[in-house]
């Protein structure tokens, strides 16, 4: 595997970020995460629009111009040789002495790396996934796609170790956030979509921002407000949204089923929806 960094294309096992890279030192940077399907980038305008908010909110320069960086990414791709696959960028504020203050005159480290696409597996869609629930230990600023994500490994693992696919992660309110990778969704008893509204503690997931515009064309009636996790387990249908998982129906919450247990109709009405989206066949 070949990866881009700072104007070069190495192997990925190479030694090439330098020990003060402030990536390393203050998880002081941000990321995006592409999905590519036969050789297209999907949605790419909004990753990299979304790439410029999280710089933006961190007062980091972007390190190239917006084609240029897309133009890296595609080479990047080409130079791994796979045509359905996920592009990681990570930009960092730059290399300086340890310091918590913004160093003067750096220039921001730009990375990129691509790797097969794991896109859910047919029985995962079929059948569901399994997620339990804890309290959200993110910092307050959860919009900006920081590469600071220990309390997210932290909730995933923990969720790995209960058998589980995802986390679904709540406030000191009890009402869901988000995942710790994705975006939380419920169908209530009215048939209503329900998710959180953007906001500070919630990433605006491209794949959420998608969704919302395809369930208004199919006419569903959708609701952005905070739902609770005692509301989740009684929801008609409850499903996660993310680049990698597509619309993954969540059929179990806290070992509980959700309904009776299996995949919903308007999860999967909308995945389907989503894949005409993308150009992917079944
Ligand atoms: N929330 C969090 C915390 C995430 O890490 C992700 C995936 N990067 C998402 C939501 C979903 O975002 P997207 O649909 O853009 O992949």
């Amino acid at each position: 595997r070949i990866a881009y960094v700072n104007g070069r294309y190495l192997p990925i096992g190479a030694p090439a970020v330098p020990v003060e890279d402030r990536g390393l030192q203050f998880a002081d940077g941000i990321y995006e995460v592409v999905k590519v399907l036969n050789g297209r980038f999907c949605d790419l305008d909004r990753h990299l629009a979304r790439l410029e908010r999280s710089l933006a909110a961190l007062s980091i320069p972007m390190p190239m111009s917006r084609a240029a960086l897309a133009a890296v990414m595609r080479e990047t791709l080409r130079r791994n040789a796979l045509s359905t696959a996920i592009v990681y960028v990570q930009i960092n504020r730059g290399v300086a002495p340890r310091n918590h203050l913004f160093p003067e005159d750096v220039e921001p480290s730009l990375v990129v790396t691509v790797r097969r696409a794991s896109l859910p597996k047919p029985r995962e869609l079929a059948e569901g996934v399994r997620v339990i629930t804890l309290p959200d230990q993110r910092w307050k600023r959860c919009d900006v796609k920081s590469v600071s994500l220990l309390a997210n490994v932290l909730a995933k693992q923990k969720g790995a170790e209960a058998g589980c696919r995802e986390v679904w992660l709540y406030d000191a309110d009890g009402l869901v956030t988000e995942g710790s990778s994705s975006n939380a969704w419920i169908v209530d008893r009215d048939g209503r979509l329900i998710t959180r509204p953007l906001g500070p503690e919630i990433l605006g997931g491209i794949t959420r921002s998608v969704i919302l515009e395809l369930a208004q064309t199919a006419g569903l009636e959708v609701v952005e407000r905070p739902f609770s996790v005692e509301e989740a387990k009684a929801a008609r249908e409850a499903f996660l949204t993310s680049t990698s998982s597509l619309v993954l129906p969540v059929t179990s919450i806290d070992g509980q089923p959700v309904a009776n247990g299996v995949p919903g109709s308007i999860t999967l009405e909308l995945l389907a929806r989503y894949r005409n989206h993308l150009q992917m066949p079944e």
